[in-house]
Parts: C-alpha cells; sequence; structure tokens
C-alpha cells in the first residue's frame, strides 16, 4: 500500500478525522466519490465522539502512511457511513455521517457506539430538519 493523501476535517476539539482521498490531488477521480459529492454530510469524532458536520469547514490534505479503507483496502482504518434520521415523519432524508474507525469494526458495534456514545447539537437532515438528541432511550427516564 502506498502513502496516499486525505481530505482531514477537525471538530472542535481539534480532532482530525479523513474524509475521502484529497481532492488537491487531481489524479484522484474515484468515481465512489463523485456520486455523493455533494450532499450534506456529517462527520462522528472517533475521540470525542461528537457528531458535527462538515459543510463549511476547512479541509486540510495530510499525508497518510496507510490511506484509509475502502479506498486502500488493506489500510487499518475504514471510512464507515452511519445514518442519522430527523423528527419529521415521513421524511426520507437521514443525514450521513462518516464514521472512520478500525477496519474490522461490525455494524452491529457502530451502531451501539452510535446510540450509547455519540453526541450533537443543532444537526439538521438534507431536508433541514432538525435532528434531536437523544434520540434513543434506554427506559431510564
Ligand atoms: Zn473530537
Ligand atoms: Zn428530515
Amino acid at each position: 500500500m502506498a502513502p496516499r493523501l486525505l481530505d482531514f476535517v477537525r471538530c472542535k476539539c481539534g480532532h482530525p478525522t479523513p474524509l475521502r482521498p484529497s481532492t488537491l490531488a487531481p489524479e484522484e477521480t474515484d468515481p465512489r466519490w463523485k456520486e455523493t459529492d455533494d450532499e450534506p454530510v456529517a462527520v462522528a469524532c472517533i475521540q470525542c465522539k461528537r457528531v458535527y458536520s462538515a459543510a463549511g469547514l476547512p479541509v486540510e490534505s495530510i499525508l497518510t502512511e496507510y490511506g484509509v479503507s475502502p479506498y486502500d483496502p488493506e489500510a487499518p482504518m475504514r471510512v464507515f457511513r452511519v445514518f442519522l434520521e430527523c423528527d419529521e415523519i415521513g421524511c426520507n432524508s437521514p443525514l450521513r455521517v462518516i464514521a472512520v474507525r478500525k477496519s474490522d469494526t461490525t455494524v452491529e458495534a457502530l451502531e451501539k457506539e452510535k446510540r450509547t456514545t455519540w453526541t450533537w447539537r443543532e444537526l439538521k437532515c438534507p431536508s433541514d430538519h432538525p435532528i434531536s438528541w437523544p434520540q434513543w432511550h434506554d427506559g431510564e427516564g
């Protein structure tokens, strides 16, 4: 696997998350990104578990040793996509959230992490409906 330039954004605390292969590298015209590039996207920080919108945030291109899966299939970290639904009944446009986790993370583990540790404020779905937090109740109030 070759070093790869990735686009990173940072949460409020400054923790970096790779979003995708760098857009500053013109040879990286991966069609898997092209189709979804315009969608609003949020990021779930691996360290503080804060979910924040990446729209309008400055992007840094950083050279990484291993790249990131699925773009680099052998990379130790993988870009997962998780969806958050808004409170609007019948809305079919959940917010896409990128979570970069170890490549062997299971969907179940990620769902559990989402339910138990993620926090956010003022997130909106692509149709501009607020997404409330917390969304899940475990019966304890
Ligand atoms: Zn963070
Ligand atoms: Zn909505």
